[in-house]
C-alpha cells in the first residue's frame, strides 16, 4: 500500500489541563451494575460525584469497547436528571458526560479540548512520503469491521480510562455506528503499558517514521494478543505533548488513509476524531468551523467541537470503509 502522510495542523491553544477524577466513580459503578442487575432500568437513582442523580431512557450504544484489563466496557446513552447524557462504564468505574454540556459548564474537570481564544493559527502542511514501508497487513485479511486500537503513551497523562472513551470517542463511535456505518461492526480498544509502544519517542526523528512504529508496532501487538489485524485496524498513539516534529502548532498527525495516527491531548475535543478521520477518508476540505468545528476542522478558532463529520465527509468516509466491510 502506498501511504501518504498528512501532518495535521489544529489551533493549537493552551487550556487548563486539570483533571478531576471522580473519587467515587467505582462505587457509582458498582451501584449501577446492581441497578441493571436488579431490573431497575430504565429508570433509578445514582450517586456520582457525590451527588444523586436520576438515570432513565439507558439505552446501551451496539458498540465493542475493551478496556486495557481486557475486560469489555459499555456505552449507554441516557436521560440523567432529564438531560441528554453518555455513560461509559468502563473497568471498575463509570463516567458521565452531558451530550449539551458548554465546555465551561461547572461540575466537569476542564480539559485540554476546553481552549481558549489564543489562536496560533494554521499549519497545515501536506507531504508525501514516496517510500513503500512494509506494511504487514497487506496481505493479511482477517478481522472484521473498524477495529480502532488506542495506545496511551506513558506519559499520556491520561489516568482514567472512563473519561478518556467518554470525552474523546464515545460521540464518535455513536456517530459511526447510527449515521456513517450503520449495522457494521465498530470497535474500541483502549490500551496502556504496551513496551515498545506506549513508551515510543515519538519526539525522536521524523513523525512519518514515527506513525510507521505505530503502525507496525501496534500490529505485532494486536496480531500477538489474537486481534485478527485486518484492513480495517487502525492503531493511534495517544500523547501529552505534541512532538516538534510534527510541525509548528499541529496537535496530531496521521498517514492519510493509512493505518496509524498520533493525536496529542493539547488537541481539542474532536482530535481522535480529526485523525481517525484521516485514516478513513475525511477530508479538511469538507470541514466547518462554524458555529462549530466538525470533527474535519483543520484549526479552530475559540469554537466548541461540533462532535460530528459534516454530511459531505460522513459520505467520504462512508464510501471509504463500505468496500472492506
Ligand atoms: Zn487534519
Amino acid at each position: 500500500m502506498r501511504l501518504r502522510h498528512l501532518p495535521l495542523a489544529l489551533a493549537l491553544a493552551a487550556g487548563c489541563l486539570a483533571i478531576g477524577p471522580a473519587a467515587n466513580a467505582s462505587s457509582s459503578a458498582a451501584a449501577f451494575d446492581a441497578a441493571l442487575a436488579a431490573g431497575h432500568a430504565p429508570a433509578f437513582a445514582l450517586e456520582y460525584d457525590g451527588v444523586m442523580h436520576r438515570i432513565a431512557g439507558l439505552d446501551q450504544l451496539e458498540v465493542e469497547l475493551e478496556g486495557p484489563d481486557g475486560q469489555p466496557g459499555a456505552i449507554y446513552a441516557a436521560q440523567v436528571d432529564g438531560r441528554p447524557a453518555t455513560i461509559v462504564r468502563l473497568g471498575d468505574r463509570l463516567d458521565i458526560a452531558y451530550d449539551d454540556e458548554k465546555p465551561s459548564a461547572a461540575g466537569r474537570a476542564k480539559r485540554s479540548g476546553e481552549w481558549i481564544p489564543d489562536y496560533a493559527g494554521l499549519d497545515d502542511v501536506a507531504g508525501m512520503d514516496d517510500e513503500n514501508p512494509p506494511d504487514p497487513e497487506a496481505d493479511q485479511p482477517g478481522g472484521d469491521g473498524l477495529n480502532v486500537w488506542i495506545f496511551l503513551h506513558d506519559n499520556a497523562n491520561e489516568p482514567d480510562n472512563e473519561r478518556f472513551v467518554n470525552w474523546y470517542t464515545a460521540w464518535w463511535l455513536k456517530e459511526m455506528k447510527n449515521d456513517v456505518i450503520p449495522g457494521k461492526p465498530v470497535r474500541v480498544f483502549l490500551k496502556t503499558r504496551v513496551p515498545g509502544l506506549t513508551d515510543l519517542d515519538y519526539h525522536a526523528g521524523t513523525q512519518v517514521d514515527r506513525l510507521h512504529d505505530v503502525h507496525l508496532r501496534g500490529f505485532e501487538y494486536v496480531d500477538g494478543v489474537g486481534g485478527h489485524p485486518g484492513p480495517l485496524t487502525r492503531y493511534m498513539l495517544f500523547v501529552d505533548k505534541p512532538a516538534g516534529n510534527w510541525g509548528s502548532n499541529a496537535v496530531g498527525v496521521a498517514l492519510d488513509r493509512g493505518k496509524s495516527a498520533m493525536a496529542s491531548r493539547t488537541g481539542p475535543r474532536h482530535i481522535v476524531a480529526h485523525e481517525l478521520g484521516h485514516t478513513i477518508g475525511g477530508v479538511h476540505e469538507h470541514a466547518q468551523t462554524f458555529p462549530c468545528a466538525s470533527s474535519m476542522a483543520g484549526y479552530v478558532l475559540a469554537t466548541i467541537s461540533c462532535r460530528w463529520y459534516t454530511s459531505a465527509n460522513q459520505r467520504n468516509i462512508r464510501e471509504f470503509l463500505t468496500p472492506l466491510l
